[in-house]
């Protein structure tokens, strides 16, 4: 057989193991894996020294999202090309459904921002902001179109994100019918309003800085909605997906859903297995690292170690949300308004 291009000598690496060996390429697919392979006159690359893996895949980023009072950093353009230089070849955004509004259009819409300028492979998930009949038709028509995966921010109340509870079992409902998953941002909405109100007074500012952020954000703001979520994909049969977990604690409820045989798979970051809240203690750039959920505490970290190579949690992603120095300076000393995010998408492999 005749190939486009030879890669030679690297050390190969599937999902189960690694071994050098040669690869070629035809049609710019994989049609070859072997010790040795003839040229016969193809081009080649010598990759001796270096591996040799498919592209990764981010499933969480947000290119050009208006949030926080700014946009996002990375355009369509500049975060493909940040991920092809870091080895991910498709990337999967999010297309959010304004309350009250058509999620097909919100999906459009995002199509158009990104279609002419990805350079690599990306895909969409659809955000539902709300449940009404026209919400219910249009999740079905995007299923059959091959969206599958629709976000519920259990948060964001004050920017009318936020799925309620009973939009979030609606929405577990309806995956029993069309195979679908919902994904959800899990976090306690109105004991969170109400630490980060206790806490947002100019004494605490002054005396804690960005490291309020994680003194409003216990863990149990998490765990408490990654139960409610799993509890109603349990009584619903529906499939639910928690995206960028973050705690320990919320770890071990998925694990032990999961052995109950609740339809649920999790994600983590890797902010959150290689950070800790530490990084909030630091007056002069503790904001930068901001996120939402924010990075947790070491303990949080081995829990998520420990599940993920249990393979109780199913996937890591970067949920990069980049936000420059000067954006990020927005803040000005209140944690209320940092923008919430990181770069990631060209680190993920690498890390
Ligand atoms: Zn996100």
């Amino acid at each position: 057989m005749g190939f486009d291009l030879v890669i030679k000598n690297g050390k190969v690496i599937l999902a189960d193991r690694s071994f050098i060996a040669d690869v070629g390429i035809k049609d710019g697919k994989v049609a070859a894996v072997r010790k040795s392979i003839k040229a016969n006159g193809c081009p080649v690359r010598d990759a001796r020294g270096m591996y040799v893996l498919p592209g990764a895949i981010d499933v969480h980023v947000h290119f050009q999202l208006p949030f926080c009072g700014t946009i996002s950093a990375d355009d369509f353009e500049n975060g493909t090309k940040a991920a092809a230089c870091g080895g991910v070849t498709t990337i999967i955004d999010y297309a959010i459904q304004a309350k009250g509004g058509s999620l097909k259009e919100a999906v459009e819409k995002r199509r158009a921002e990104a279609d002419s300028k990805v350079c690599i492979d990306y895909s969409l998930h659809g955000g539902i902001t709300d449940w009404n009949e026209n919400t219910r038709r249009e999740m079905n028509e995007l299923v059959s179109e091959g969206i599958t995966s629709f976000k519920m921010f259990m948060i964001y109340r004050s920017q009318g994100w936020m799925a309620d509870d009973a939009i979030l079992f609606q929405g577990l409902e309806e995956t029993t019918k069309n195979g679908s998953i919902i994904m959800v941002h899990a976090e306690s909405a109105f004991v969170l309003d109400l630490l980060i109100e206790r806490y947002h007074t100019p004494e605490m500012m002054a005396k804690y800085g960005a490291y309020l952020h994680t003194l409003t954000r216990p863990c149990y703001t998490e765990y408490e909605a990654v139960q409610r979520a799993i509890t109603w994909a349990k009584e619903t049969g529906g499939r639910l997906y928690i995206v960028h977990m973050s705690s320990g604690e919320a770890a071990e409820i998925v694990a032990r859903a999961k052995k109950e045989g609740v339809r649920v798979w999790a994600e983590t970051c890797l902010q959150y297995l290689l950070l800790t809240d530490d990084v909030f203690k630091d007056k002069e750039r503790g904001h930068l690292y901001g996120t939402c959920p924010q990075i947790k505490k070491k303990h949080d970290q081995q829990g998520l170690w420990q599940n993920l190579i249990k393979k109780n949690i199913d996937i890591v992603s970067t949920d990069t949300c980049t936000f420059d120095t000067k954006q990020k300076a927005m803040w000005e000393g209140d944690f209320t308004k940092i923008p919430f995010g990181m770069p990631g998408v060209e680190t993920l492999l690498p890390l």
